[in-house]
């Protein structure tokens, strides 16, 4: 397959320049403008960011790219679906006050916010699924696939299931409804390590399930009830809460991979990723841990695998930050910063299928962009 074109810019901003002004030119050189956008509804997919979070996108990002549509005689809107795990944006009425709390709103955008599985998560579409080994089929947030394009406008950063999380989780994970995301995660039912566990009761709290009980001073986890989607794995400081040790991240990647393939099938799209204060863990955190990696820039690309693949090589090659949690890590794990930081979880088999089913390629050309 021949490789794909990623663009590439740095953080670097001289005076008369900025940011904005950089993301607007990347976009541009990496051909956003090939798409027809006239009278097109035209969903960007963004991660609102949990409140209290405050590593998510700023808006002004997204305001770029749906100037960017709206110019072009597009009808752009963000987009999200609602989460599986208790938070503040489990439901459309508190997702919606969510966004607006950090700072998504017309007046900021210029577009609207929509929760694309409604109010309960429930308003999706059964997508067949090409090529998937998998999944046959993606229930996938109605809003997101009635658009007639769609944009993927991502916040690169770690993840505690996924190794990474770059444009083919906010696609894939990002996408799928309440049924969806079940679905994905169904395999991954995580355990606690008792020996570990002093019974604090917080991986309890932060369950939407009630599948946690804490006797004794020691958690444990009905399976039964536990939909599998990782929040306690994250909510635990002393790593207790382990996820099954059978290959299941390895699973979820793949499934995330089916997933954007589902929601990208078919219709004209297009991905950016930020990487900047890539935090060890997910934007879905109600707080977000110190930068492990200095900033790096932003990509764009036709191609969300090697966009990816992009994003990983560079935040990989890039210094870690000593006073993050890669200082904390036992010396003797070795591997890349995300595998440091998440032992248990491979990045790469995102990649792998995602390539094996025809949605891109990890093998990718590097184009820098000034
Ligand atoms: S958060 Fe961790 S230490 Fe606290 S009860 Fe849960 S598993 Fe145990
Ligand atoms: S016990 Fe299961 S449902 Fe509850 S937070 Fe953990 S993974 Fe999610």
């Amino acid at each position: 397959m021949k490789k794909a074109p990623v663009y590439f810019t740095d953080m670097r901003c001289g005076m008369g320049d900025s940011l904005l002004t950089k993301l607007a030119r990347l976009i541009k050189k990496a051909g956003i403008g090939d798409i027809n956008f006239q009278h097109q509804y035209t969903a960007i997919k963004i991660h609102f960011g949990e409140p209290g979070n405050l590593s998510f996108l700023r808006p002004n990002f997204a305001k770029v790219v749906a100037d960017y549509v709206r110019d072009k005689g597009g009808l752009p809107f963000l987009t999200d679906c609602n989460t599986l795990y208790v938070g503040r944006r489990n439901n459309a009425v508190a997702h919606l006050a969510a966004a607006t709390e950090n700072g998504y709103s017309p007046l900021t955008t210029g577009c609207e916010n929509i929760i694309a599985d409604g109010l309960r998560g429930t308003d999706d579409l059964e997508v067949p699924v090409r090529n998937g080994e998998y999944c046959k089929t993606a229930r996938i947030g109605r809003a997101v696939m009635d658009a007639d394009i769609f944009i993927s406008l991502s916040h690169f950063k770690g993840h505690e299931c996924t190794g990474f999380g770059g444009a083919l989780k906010n696609i894939g994970m990002g996408c799928g409804s309440r049924a969806g995301k079940m679905a994905m995660h169904h395999q991954g039912k995580p355990h606690v390590v008792a020996a570990k566990c002093v019974g604090c009761g917080r991986c309890a709290k932060e369950c939407n399930e009630n599948a946690i009980v804490v006797t004794a001073k020691k958690a444990s986890i009905n399976h039964a009830q536990c939909v599998g989607c990782g929040r306690c794995i994250g909510a635990c400081n002393l790593h207790a809460i382990e996820p099954a040790g059978d290959g299941t991240n390895a699973t979820l990647n793949c499934k995330i991979a089916e997933y954007a393939q589902a929601v990208l099938d078919g219709r004209p799209h297009f991905h950016i990723s930020i990487v900047n204060q890539v935090s060890p863990f997910c934007d879905c955190h109600g707080e977000n841990d110190a930068a492990v990696i200095p900033d790096i820039g932003m990509f764009a690309s036709f191609d969300p695998v090697a966009l990816d693949k992009a994003c990983i090589d560079a935040a990989n090659a890039a210094p870690e930050i000593k006073t993050s949690i890669l200082s904390e890590r036992d010396a003797a794990k070795t591997g890349d910063h995300f595998t440091k930081i998440h032992p248990t979880t491979d990045w790469r088999s995102q990649i792998t299928h995602a390539g094996k089913i025809g949605l891109g390629t990890g093998d990718y050309e590097l184009k820098t962009v000034k």
